[in-house]
């Protein structure tokens, strides 16, 4: 059993042949996803997928679509952890450094969502591009009750310590797959077996040999050959600590 930790599976382009996305995954062994919400507008999807068995699910404010957010989404994300006692975490929120200009709203932003998850005791999701460091130093400040997933982690092996050593778990997914990520290879082979978890992050982070397409649960399973072969393990024992870290994770 795999369970894909980080999956878009309710944006706009999985509507055409979403059910069809669901039964390829099974069919190779991703038989459970965790669905994090982005923005306000698609979150009423992302419940609907939530009702599934083989769903999970969380609601946040991506710092990717930071121009799509308004401040009282922040009040509405309150309200709708509030209402729906199944939702397993808070996000996906965070910070992206490659867009400068917005960086003190997405603070803002962060923030807010980390107080949220403090609240509720509920692990955060975390989107972390060119700003570890400085994540890192936050999350230690707040010392956060449930902690949570530093998702999609592409850094270095001290990087991934830190991360680890302050109570998070790592997301791997197909930067993995990647022959010139020499510092992520290194960084996955130096993290503990209770340190991991799988994820596609669909239909974004494409595998290497298929850049320009669209992402799919159903590919996990190339992502676990690549983290098994890394980390010299079999393969069966790697999909069993993956599973049940998420499991964990989520407190599922
Ligand atoms: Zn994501």
């Amino acid at each position: 059993m795999l369970f894909d930790a980080h999956c878009h599976l309710d944006f706009d382009s999985f509507d055409a042949d979403r059910e069809a996305v669901f039964e390829r995954a099974h069919a190779v062994g991703v038989s459970r996803f965790m669905v994090p919400g982005a923005t306000r507008r698609r979150w009423k999807n992302v419940l609907a997928l939530n009702e599934r068995d083989d769903v999970v699910a969380s609601l946040g404010l991506h710092p990717y679509f930071i121009d799509e957010h308004v401040d009282s989404d922040l009040e509405l994300l309150a309200e709708e952890i509030g209402r729906h006692r199944d939702l397993v975490g808070i996000g996906e929120c965070g910070i992206d450094a490659r867009f400068e200009a917005t960086l003190e709203r997405q603070w803002a932003l962060f923030e807010a969502q980390l107080q949220l998850a403090k609240q509720h005791r509920l692990p955060v999701i975390v989107h972390c591009v060119h700003a570890d460091d400085q994540v890192a130093k936050r999350l230690k400040q707040l010392d956060l009750p449930a902690r949570g997933l530093i998702h999609a982690f592409g850094g270095s092996p001290q990087q991934a310590k830190r991360f680890l050593d302050l109570g998070y778990m790592l997301g791997l997914g197909g930067a993995v797959t990647y022959d010139r990520a020499k510092r992520l290879h290194r960084a996955v082979q130096s993290i503990p077996d209770d340190g991991f978890v799988l994820e596609s992050d669909s239909p974004d982070m494409p595998l290497s040999g298929r850049q320009g397409q669209r992402n799919e649960p159903a590919y996990l399973v190339h992502t676990l050959d690549r983290v098994a072969a890394l980390r010299g393990q079999a393969r069966d024992s790697v999909a069993a600590s993956a599973s049940i870290n998420t499991q964990r994770l989520f407190g599922l």
